[in-house]
């Protein structure tokens, strides 16, 4: 199986309530995302998704400059925002297996379902 990495970053923020430190309160972050996506055939152009495709698709669905506390419906850590963001290019028909949100340069999250 091929797998094809397209990357992005957006800026939002957040807070977590009833966190017991600062993330309690609203702050922002830079996000960087990795989104996988795959597939076991190659097109007559070798491909399996042309990247121009892939990074629109992406692009369209992060919440760029928005309150993650007001755009979904759970609670904005990073494990929910990668799995948020998979659900919303699963939704588009898209081939992801996986996507990673970074909430720092040290600090992310990659969900998969398996
Ligand atoms: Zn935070």
């Amino acid at each position: 199986v091929y797998v094809l990495k397209v990357r992005s970053s957006f800026d939002a923020a957040h807070s977590i309530t009833g966190h017991p430190g600062p993330c309690a309160r609203l702050h922002g972050h830079r996000y960087d995302v990795e989104a996988e996506f795959g597939g076991g055939a190659l097109d007559s152009l070798g491909m399996v998704r042309d990247f121009d495709a892939l990074k629109k698709a992406l692009s369209e669905v992060l919440p760029d400059h928005q309150n993650l506390n007001d755009v979904m419906d759970c609670v904005t850590t990073v494990e929910n925002i990668s799995r948020w963001l998979y659900d919303r290019l699963l939704a588009q028909g898209l081939p992801v297996l996986a996507v990673t949100v970074w909430e720092t340069e040290t600090c992310g999250c990659r969900y998969t379902p398996e």
